[in-house]
């Protein structure tokens, strides 16, 4: 539940008032009056109250005496104060949606009565676009383009799932008579759901939507960084009436909450996304229980430019690949592999562009790019950018915190680009998951191929020619669970998400995505109900 928020912005960029009208109670826990400072144009002041955010436990919103401030990126400001759970407090969920999931409030709803809960989901979501990507610029840093996008999106995915749950599924088999064989999908049971800071929304929505489409309850766990629209979309999800229990949110540290409901009897199905040192620490604490896990993880995807490739389109996509998000994206083109022949020309050109992004707060109409989601995280970049300085590779654009006036109480990071860079660098190996690119050099097909596939990551990749034959010889040798060519980023509801190596384990989205979270049952039928006669006596 979110309270005690009235954003009142003055001036030409957007007004956001009265937002949550029915939940006007004041805090008195927080009693924070804030005066924040828009440091944009135009923009004069705007007077906050703090956002209060509670947990949703077996239908009810709870306090809990810890909390823990959400900041916004961009300014460095506290904009609310979320829940800070503990393990009661999971044990409380996980035993509200086993209930909720034993009695069969929710999985046994025809199939076509859960898709209309999830269609009064997605309409609401849609009706309250504006507000909620408000508050995802606020509290993650993007910009309002991104924010409403991840909005139209997290819509759609509801609406994809309401309509694909009520289509055929099930089989049947011809086996010997007097037997007849089926398999039936049912849901797995309690899912405990749990997601990064990136896209705090739409990451939810991902789980969620084919979780609850497929009669599971869950309990739900927020990065702690961002807990505003997950917050927000538990709020739509008390207005459409769900039953009690069905869905659960839980916040808190994910070595306290994410640990204890990833190790909990209880609970049936982890699907994660997030890094992979987490994903690796979850698969071996949810081996305790032989828990069914799916996992989506870190990448470190590389964007293959060939000399035959359509030049401006490909320099436009490798911005795109990178900037978009800040780089906060898992499956970022944060490898640029250029063929020798054009490697100069496409350096020049390529910083030349990332110069020009206009970087500044999400809620700036004019931003390109927002800043990173928090100061640890930003830290974590700028180490990053000093330990490419130090393995010698060429720094040829950005690499610095913005220190100007208006943006330097946030997390603002220059547009970055390291070039002549060696495979085995740590900047070419690990996921900074920041606006920082590392330029390669290749010669012919085989050595881009080489090049591609070595990290330990596989989650996504992309090739840039106009030989058509030959991106797809080169995008069937990429280990990689999402390709594109000729583009970048482009994803949909209808294609599986996921990745090769250790950038994780299942597939999130499509039919693939509705699996993850169905549990698959075989059914022998005897036709002929007569002994079977093995014993003699
Ligand atoms: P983290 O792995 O740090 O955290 C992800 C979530 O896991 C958070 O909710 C976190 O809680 C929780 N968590 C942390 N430790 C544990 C634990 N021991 N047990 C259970 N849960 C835990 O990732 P970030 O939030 O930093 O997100 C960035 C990462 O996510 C990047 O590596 C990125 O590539 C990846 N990602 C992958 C995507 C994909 O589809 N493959 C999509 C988006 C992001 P808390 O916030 O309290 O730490």
């Amino acid at each position: 539940m979110i309270s005690s928020i009235t954003w009142t912005f003055t001036g030409r960029y957007f007004r956001l008032s009265s937002l949550f009208p029915q939940n006007v109670e004041m805090r008195r826990l927080l009693p924070v009056k804030r005066v924040i400072k828009q440091e944009v144009d135009k923009v004069e002041h705007t007077a906050v109250k703090v956002m209060n955010l509670k947990m949703y436990i077996d239908g009810e919103w709870k306090e809990t005496s810890e909390k823990r401030p959400t900041i916004n990126p961009a300014t460095g400001e506290i904009i609310g104060y979320a829940a800070e759970g503990n393990e009661r407090h999971v044990e409380k969920a996980v035993a509200a949606a086993r209930q909720a999931f034993e009695s069969g409030v929710w999985s046994e709803l025809s199939a076509a009565e859960r898709a209309t809960y999830l269609f009064k989901i997605a309409d609401k979501l849609e009706e309250s676009k504006e507000e909620i990507a408000k508050l995802e610029t606020l509290d993650n840093g993007k910009t309002y383009r991104e924010a409403e996008a991840d909005v139209e999106d997290a819509a759609a995915c509801f609406r994809y799932y309401a309509g694909l749950i009520t289509k055929p599924d099930g089989q049947t088999y011809n086996v010997a008579a007097p037997m007849q064989a089926m398999v039936v999908r049912e849901p797995i049971g309690v899912c405990g759901l749990i997601v990064p800071w990136n896209y705090p929304l739409l990451m939810s929505v991902w789980k969620m939507a084919p979780a609850l489409a497929a009669g599971n309850t869950i309990v739900f766990k927020p990065s702690e960084v961002t807990p505003v629209t997950p917050t927000k979309l538990f709020e739509i999800l008390e207005e459409v009436s769900l039953p009690k229990g069905v869905v659960n949110l839980v916040m808190g540290k994910g070595d306290v909450v994410g640990e204890a409901l990833v190790r909990h009897k209880q609970v049936d199905k982890i699907s994660f996304t997030g890094g992979t040192v987490t994903g690796k620490r979850i698969m071996r604490a949810a081996a305790e229980n032989v828990t069914n896990v799916s996992l989506e993880l870190g990448g470190k995807s590389p964007n293959v430019i060939f000399a035959d490739a359509d030049f401006d389109t490909a320099v436009d996509y490798a911005l795109f690949g990178i900037y978009a998000g800040t780089g906060q994206i898992c499956a970022a083109g944060s490898r640029i592999l250029v063929e020798e022949e054009i490697y100069e020309k496409f350096i020049e050109k390529f910083v030349e562009r990332a110069q020009k992004i206009k970087v500044g707060p999400g809620n700036n109409p004019e931003s390109e790019m927002g800043p990173l989601v928090s100061q640890e995280h930003m830290e974590k970049v700028l180490t990053y950018i000093e330990v490419g300085k130090q393995e010698g590779a060429k720094l040829v654009c950005g690499g610095k915190k913005l220190t100007e006036d208006s943006l330097k109480k946030g997390f603002f990071v220059e547009p970055t680009v390291f070039a002549d860079v060696k495979p085995d660098m740590r900047i070419v190996q690990e996921e900074i998951f920041g606006p920082v690119v590392t330029v390669q050099k290749f010669k012919g097909e085989k050595e881009a191929i080489k090049l591609a596939n070595d990290t330990a990551y596989g989650l996504a990749g992309s090739v840039f020619t106009n030989d058509g034959a030959k991106a797809l010889r080169v995008i069937k040798k990429i280990r990689a669970g999402i390709t594109w060519v000729n583009t970048y980023h482009f994803t949909f509801n209808e294609a599986p998400w996921g990745g090769y190596k250790q950038s994780g384990i299942g597939r999130g989205l499509g039919t693939f995505g509705l699996e993850e979270f169905q549990e698959v049952k075989q059914i022998n039928i005897n036709l002929d109900v007569t002994p079977i006669g093995w014993f003699e006596n």
